[in-house]
């Protein structure tokens, strides 16, 4: 690994490092941090750090309170700024029990579980590289967070444009600081809107690394003056920010999604993997499009996908696979929305895709016409069914997929369903500022 635990200790003391944030994520996709002064660091680094899981969101039963943390020393980052002169580093942790047993209900040590899953299965590794869209907002005179778009009206006022920019270049400049390699960074459709895409790694690093991105995103906004947000449809009429995840596997260093003899270069293995990924996707929509919001986004138009299935060409489908070829051959997953809790995504996105290769899932032929364009009948005739339209459906649907379930562990499982349960229920009772208008005076 990277570093040594003596490394970790000699870095921190050089650098005046004066605490240390040890961080793991909660079911709902939170980050919680424990922060421990720099004196603790070498208990830390030994994984005595403890804590209280109960005070956490859905992550414990009362009896089974005491967690522990073990720092996973790869993740070993200084933040580049610094909280009133000090300086603050952190490492990213695995919460474990009292026993010593990694905790159910702990979504990194759940993704691992389903990685080994996968190493058992002959592979060495699944690639993902996260293409996250987030909007930039002003923020109000009182410092909280409009929907008013960072470049809004940018035409005429220049000064407001140039803010939003000026901000993407620092997050990517904070982010590379950080080690990352940012590959693009670009304004997408929507005002105020963005889309950063970084280097591709193995399933867990690129979980912590939309954590870590989306932080340092909210942190730096905050210098401007704006506010970065996740959600994934802020704007009525607009597109939404989605998500997309390209995935493949690799053993012996080989990417096995390729194969120089097939016509179109794309293994076997691919297209038991795309298979399972078509066939499971009602079941782990609601993982990887967790908010009521989501499915506002989840709608025709604006390129985010509402029917299942797969092409080489176009991208209203769920699944895409962009043209490269080689040791880049890939496909895309373009349902998944950015408040995603990444740790659970990836794990029920792999665990599908390895259901299809498991049992040899068959692939359907591609659907290389516009579904939008499609009439229902045309659609039946292809077998193209549709995504979940709300969370409440979504969450039907994954009450019916075991694999699902089974990629999520019972604890968590349970947990997520429930709390989304209630969110469905908490808002499906709200009269809504739509409802009033278009029904008070009409009845
Ligand atoms: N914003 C679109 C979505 O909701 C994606 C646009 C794109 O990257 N082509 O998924
Ligand atoms: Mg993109
Ligand atoms: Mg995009
Ligand atoms: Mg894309």
């Amino acid at each position: 690994s990277e570093y040594s635990r003596e490394d970790i200790l000699r870095i921190a003391e050089s650098e005046n490092v004066r605490f240390v944030r040890l961080q793991f994520t909660d079911i709902l996709g939170t980050i919680k941090n424990v922060e421990i002064p720099a004196s603790q660091l070498e208990k830390a680094l030994d994984g005595e750090a403890m804590f209280d899981g109960s005070s956490i969101e859905g992550f414990v039963r009362l009896e089974e309170s005491d967690m522990y943390l073990k720092p996973d020393l790869d993740t070993w980052v200084i933040f580049p700024w610094e909280h009133n002169g000090k300086r603050i580093a952190r490492l990213i942790c695995d919460v474990y029990d009292i026993d010593g047993n990694p905790f159910e209900g702990d979504p990194r040590s759940n993704l691992k579980r389903v990685v080994k899953e996968m190493e058992e299965m002959g592979y060495e590794g699944m690639n993902l590289g996260a293409e996250p869209e987030f909007f930039l907002f002003k923020l109000d005179r009182n410092g909280n967070p409009t929907t008013e778009p960072s470049d809004e009206g940018g035409y005429f006022d220049l000064a407001a444009m140039d803010d939003g920019e000026e901000c993407r270049r620092e997050i990517s400049r904070t982010l590379e600081e950080m080690g990352f390699e940012v590959e693009m960074f670009h304004h997408e459709n929507a005002p105020g809107q963005q889309e950063i895409s970084f280097k591709y790694a193995d399933a867990v690093t690129s979980s912590d690394n939309l954590q870590t991105f989306k932080l340092v995103a909210k942190t730096i906004a905050r210098r401007y003056n704006l506010h970065a947000t996740f959600m994934p449809k802020p704007l009525y009429g607009h597109p939404g920010s989605g998500m997309h995840y390209n995935v493949s596997l690799f053993r012996d260093g080989q990417n096995v999604f390729y194969d120089e003899n097939d016509e179109f270069g794309l293994s076997k293995e691919m297209r038991h993997f795309m298979a399972g990924l078509l066939l499971h996707a009602r079941g782990y929509t609601a993982v990887c499009n967790p908010l009521v919001n989501s499915y506002k986004r989840l709608q025709s138009g604006f390129e985010a996908p509402k029917y299942i299935a797969w092409s080489g060409r176009n991208r209203s489908p769920l699944l895409r696979i962009p043209s490269t070829r080689g040791a880049a051959t890939r496909a895309e997953v373009r349902s998944l929305d950015p408040s995603a809790n990444p740790y659970l995504a990836t794990a029920a996105i792999l665990k599908a895709g390895l259901e299809g290769v498991r049992n040899e899932t068959e692939l359907d032929t591609p659907v290389d016409e516009n579904i939008y364009e499609m009439t229902k009948k045309q659609r039946d005739v292809e077998n193209i069914e549709d995504l979940p339209t709300t969370l409440y459906t979504a969450l039907k649907a994954l009450k019916e997929d075991t694999v699902i379930q089974e990629a999520l562990g019972k604890h968590i499982y349970k947990q997520f369903y429930d709390n989304k349960t209630l969110e469905w229920q908490m808002y499906s009772s709200q009269i809504t500022e739509w409802e009033l208008d278009e029904y008070l005076t009409q009845h």
